[in-house]
């Protein structure tokens, strides 16, 4: 890097300090921008850049609760509402111990792209709690989500911030944190969180759209360079909803997912994942990756390696951040793997990026490849405030549209800026520049 967005970038290191998940989003944004910057220095104008990497507003909160024994927990809340140019702050919630202010920071601010890539009018931001909902009772959860909303309610609005699920926040936790809402705020403001039951607002294909979305994204790609996904061996990492339907999307497609993993272990199945045990052991039975192979003959539980260990001809890392690095990028590329797309965000380190676009595999960042999922929360918004519901294949094939405009706006950048095929640079730059000319427009606020 270097010039105005170096500084920049020096500039949230300092401020920033400890928080090595957004230094390293923020990296990777600002150095997809020198060739930008370079064509239109206006874009460097206003502070713009510095506006852009500083969230609107940090909320940080206590949130206690009691256990089943009567013990009082305290838990850390946030919420980052990091940018509404383009509407009402749009993001996850997020509820796993490893949770801080760093990483809310990173993926509000790669959901600022992302949610500009699906063209819905929505602005970005996240949040979540260092609580842990593994092995906690329902009762506990509700407890739990009964606290978070307590203060979170201030902040949210239909018109204002919409939150939704992303990792340990699923269906269950919507519903408490809906109905303590409403109980709040004494309003039915059903637009207010995405992802909610079907029975009381939510929308059809949500729970499927960001799996089915990763793996439409990896289609088009390969129709690129005019192949398909059949007959393709595919690894997909993690058992929870991104994984799960990416691996039903892979199989409709013809390809052949043989991998899923959670922080236990990974299990290799090489007849084809049976999707119906995963579903039950994993969605209704909330167990573990061990529970599907006690019950699948031929499977394997493999606890001390990397998923990518496999060899496989696309990747599909649907976990977490940072869960694979350079060594299991090299690993892959040896396998022949010739397309990642992310599920998870920011799933790839930067050394493993590098090996991919270096090797000239077709390499989708997160923040293009996994939109489905906030693209189809705003199509549940839609149906909100129009009182309506649509049908499945209506819902679907809305989503497969977004994610094709995703797909060829990032193309069309790439090209733009004379690097054809860069998915990360066409991200990027396709995100950047629809947020930034609208920046641009509402003055320096
Ligand atoms: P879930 O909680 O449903 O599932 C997460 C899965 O990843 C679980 O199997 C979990 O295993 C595993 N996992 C999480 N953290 C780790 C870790 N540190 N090490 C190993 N395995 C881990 O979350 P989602 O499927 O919703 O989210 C997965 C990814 O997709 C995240 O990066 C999220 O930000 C991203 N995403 C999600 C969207 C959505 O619509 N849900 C939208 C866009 C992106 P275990 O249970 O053992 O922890």
């Amino acid at each position: 890097m270097q010039g105005v967005v170096e500084k920049v970038y020096e500039r949230v290191v300092d401020r920033n300090r400890g928080e090595a998940e957004f230094h390293q989003a923020v990296r990777e944004v600002l150095e997809s921008l020198e060739p930008v910057i370079t064509k239109h220095p206006s874009y460097a104008e206003g502070a713009l850049l510095e506006r852009l990497v500083e969230p609107e507003r940090q909320i940080i909160f206590r949130v206690p609760w009691v256990d089943d024994a009567g013990e009082v927990h305290v838990q850390r809340g946030f919420r980052i509402e990091f940018n509404s140019a383009l509407g009402p702050y749009k993001g996850g919630l997020r509820f796993h111990p490893s949770v801080n202010a760093g990483i809310i920071k990173f993926l509000g601010f790669e959901q600022i792209f992302k949610n500009a890539l699906t063209a819905q009018g929505i602005g970005g931001g996240k949040g979540g709690s260092d609580f842990d909902p593994h092995g906690r009772s329902d009762a506990e959860v509700m407890r739990f989500c009964q606290s978070f909303m307590t203060e979170l309610a201030r902040h949210i609005g239909p018109s204002t911030d919409v939150p939704a699920g992303d990792i340990g926040v699923g269906g269950r936790e919507i519903g408490y944190l809906f109905g303590q809402y409403k109980r709040l705020r004494n309003a039915y403001d059903a637009g207010v969180l995405t992802g909610k039951g079907l029975t009381w607002g939510g929308s059809l294909v949500r729970t499927e759209a960001t799996g089915y979305g990763t793996v439409l994204f990896a289609q088009s790609m390969l129709a690129t360079k005019g192949q398909s996904l059949e007959g393709k061996r595919v690894a997909v990492s993690g058992a929870g909803n991104v994984a799960i339907y990416a691996i039903e999307k892979a199989q409709q497609l013809g390809a052949a997912p043989i991998t899923f993993s959670d922080s236990s272990g990974y299990v290799v199945d090489e007849a084809g994942v049976d999707l119906d045990l995963l579903k039950q052991v994993k969605e209704v039975e909330r167990g573990r990756v061990k529970d599907y192979v006690d019950r699948r003959p031929g499977a394997r539980l493999v606890v001390d390696g990397s998923v990518w260990d496999v060899p496989v001809d696309v990747a599909l890392p649907c976990a977490t951040q940072n869960e694979l690095d350079g060594a299991a990028a090299a690993t892959l590329l040896r396998g022949g793997c010739a397309v990642v797309a992310e599920g998870a965000n920011m799933p790839s380190t930067p050394e493993a990026v590098a090996a991919f676009q270096s090797a000239g595999i077709l390499y989708a960042p997160g923040k293009a490849s996994n939109a489905g999922g906030v693209a189809t929360s705003a199509l549940e918004m839609e149906q909100n405030a129009g009182r309506t519901r649509w049908d499945f294949d209506t819902a679907e094939s809305k989503l497969a549209a977004i994610m094709s405009d995703i797909h060829d706006s990032c193309v069309t950048a790439a090209d733009e800026y004379g690097r054809p095929g860069d998915y990360v640079l066409g991200a990027n730059v396709a995100g950047f520049t629809r947020v930034a000319d609208v920046m641009i427009a509402h003055g320096i606020v």
